[in-house]
């Protein structure tokens, strides 16, 4: 039976990466929160498309045609590319950066490597005495930590390289800009500008972070993501601001070597987007860790300085307090960022409208990837950019819109969920039940020391379908999949305790919820 996890997905997915202190309702008069930034420079609005020039030390080149443009060379370009080359097309992928986009070099991977490093040190300063393990003084090397990050980063981005040239992509470093349909300029670092046209072009230039107003990023004590992958020196104490994916993955990291963290999230849970109940098991975790949640406070006032700032928040009561620290971070969302250029799309919120087919509002011009809005994760981005190049090039196809999608914290406990919220299922009144396992009787989570979280599923009723699944606990993330399949090849419960995981693993937790569900738990 088919889920209606659409809408949910996607108001999820918004919010696990965006969610935050700040008010995200539409200003007045429908304006949009969200201000589209333009990587170019702003142009007249002019359309030329004949006199490019935008520096006199530029030169104009007019280039051999391609079949495709891709513009960006994140999850959604650079697998664009990759796609319609491998359909026999002649294609140029062009970014302003190493390829690999805002995953590769400054989101995802680099994130994840830093988080390993946070969980290997947490476990041997806090439990090594239970593994058995004498540790002297245990001492870390933060540049060599950040180091490692940044060097998994640059073998990623080597990869897309080595992909391009075994593709045949021509890989092109700039900042492009279109002032009309079939043609891309790009102008790279030393002024010189060239055109190049092609049949279709294909935006993916994703989105940057969004500032909170007032408080303007400084790269010193007032940081978004992008900075705290690359902070020099450790901070005594931060505070995060917004408790979406991003912020409380930094929490757990920061917290994890010793900093003093505080994170402010105006919604009343960390992960808002999550399950409830899910959202409380990492509360009760975090605290325990050290770390402190402000839940329903809202920033009030913010005060910068060269040495650190003051952040004054306010609870649910409208009691004021003011939070003293080295620096903070702002993880409140993130804000479309489209090539410069004079030529006009539909927007909404800034971001690009595309039809059935990923065409934007300009025939020839396709997008893909968080530049056209929720939910924005490199996974979805990647699946939007393939559909897109599909329909353009294979006679017959019909692009797909992304429905069922995993969402992944990798704090510890790690955090993944897919489909409906127990909360989403209520308010939709669906008829639905509830299987939950805890790791705590998993022997395979107590044999590694992990038996916090659970599995937790919403199963429709009478049929037995999976609504959603949620899982919180250690290779949550890992786990998630099986429930994304079971979830679009509509499996039933008893289908998933047909199925016989092998033991011991972690996995097995997911037949386990489903026999609770059912009424038919041997080990709960
Ligand atoms: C800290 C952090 C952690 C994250 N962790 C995860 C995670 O664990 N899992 C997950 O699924 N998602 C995660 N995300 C989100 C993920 O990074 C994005 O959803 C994904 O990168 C979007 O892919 P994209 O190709 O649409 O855009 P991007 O990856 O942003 O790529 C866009 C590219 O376009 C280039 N570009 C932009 N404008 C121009 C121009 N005018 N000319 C030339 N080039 C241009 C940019 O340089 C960039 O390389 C994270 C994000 C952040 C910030």
């Amino acid at each position: 039976m088919p889920t209606d996890g659409n809408q949910e997905q996607h108001s999820r997915a918004i919010q696990n990466f965006a969610s935050g202190a700040i008010p995200r309702a539409p200003a007045p008069g429908g304006q949009f929160l969200f201000d589209a930034v333009h990587g170019a420079p702003p142009s007249s609005g002019a359309s030329t498309g004949s006199a490019p020039f935008a520096s006199p030390l530029s030169t104009f080149l007019k280039m051999a045609n391609y079949d495709l443009i891709v513009i960006g060379a994140g999850p959604a370009g650079y697998v664009a590319a990759i796609k319609a080359a491998q359909l026999g097309k002649k294609v140029a992928c062009v970014d302003k950066e190493r390829g690999g986009g805002t995953c590769n070099n400054w989101g995802c991977i680099p994130t994840k490597a830093l988080l390993k490093n946070a969980e290997l040190f947490h476990t041997m300063k806090h439990r090594a005495a239970e593994f058995g393990f004498k540790i002297g003084a245990l001492e870390y090397d933060w540049s060599t930590i950040i180091k490692r990050s940044r060097t998994v980063s640059e073998k990623g981005s080597a990869g897309v390289d080595f992909l391009f040239k075994k593709n045949k992509i021509d890989n092109l470093r700039g900042m492009a800009s279109m002032d009309k349909a079939g043609e891309v300029k790009v102008k790279s670092a030393d002024g010189k500008e060239e055109t190049h046209t092609a049949k279709n072009v294909l935006i993916a230039t994703g989105c940057v972070t969004r500032p909170l107003p007032g408080l303007e990023f400084n790269g010193k004590t007032v940081i978004g993501s992008k900075e705290a992958l690359t902070l020099e020196t450790q901070p005594k104490s931060i505070v995060i601001i917004g408790a979406g994916a991003i912020g409380v993955e930094f929490a757990y990291f920061f917290n994890s070597f010793g900093t003093k963290v505080t994170i402010v999230e105006m919604l009343p849970n960390l992960l808002p987007v999550e399950d409830t109940e899910v959202s409380q098991a990492l509360e009760k975790s975090f605290a325990k860790q050290g770390i402190t949640a402000l839940l329903g406070h809202k920033t009030t006032k913010t005060e910068v300085g060269d040495q650190g700032v003051k952040i004054t928040v306010e609870d649910p009561k409208n009691v004021s307090k003011t939070l003293d620290a080295d620096m903070v971070l702002v993880a409140i969302g993130i804000q479309p960022l489209l090539p410069g250029g004079s030529l006009k799309f539909e927007l909404v919120k800034g971001y690009l409208q595309t039809n059935d087919r990923y065409e934007t509002s300009v025939k020839g011009v396709f997008a893909a990837g968080d530049i056209i809005g929720p939910p924005w994760l490199a996974h979805v981005a990647s699946y939007e950019s393939v559909q897109a190049v599909e329909g353009m090039f294979v006679p017959g196809f019909k692009p797909k819109k992304v429905t069922t999608f995993p969402g992944c914290t990798y704090c510890q406990p790690q955090v993944a969920s897919v489909g409906l919220t127990e909360r989403a299922a209520k308010e939709k009144g669906l008829k639905y039940k509830i299987g939950k396992f805890p790791f705590m009787a998993s022997g395979k989570a107590r044999a590694i020391g992990e038996s916090e979280g659970f599995v937790k599923l919403v199963v429709g009723e009478p049929h037995g379908e999976i609504l959603g699944a949620h899982i919180i606990g250690s290779e949550a993330t890992e786990m998630i999949a099986e429930l994304g399949l079971a979830i679009t090849l509509e499996a039933t419960l008893e289908e998933i305790e047909a199925t016989i995981h092998a033991h011991p693993t972690l996995s097995e937790g997911v037949k386990e919820a489903a026999e609770v569900a059912a009424g038919h738990a041997i080990h709960v």
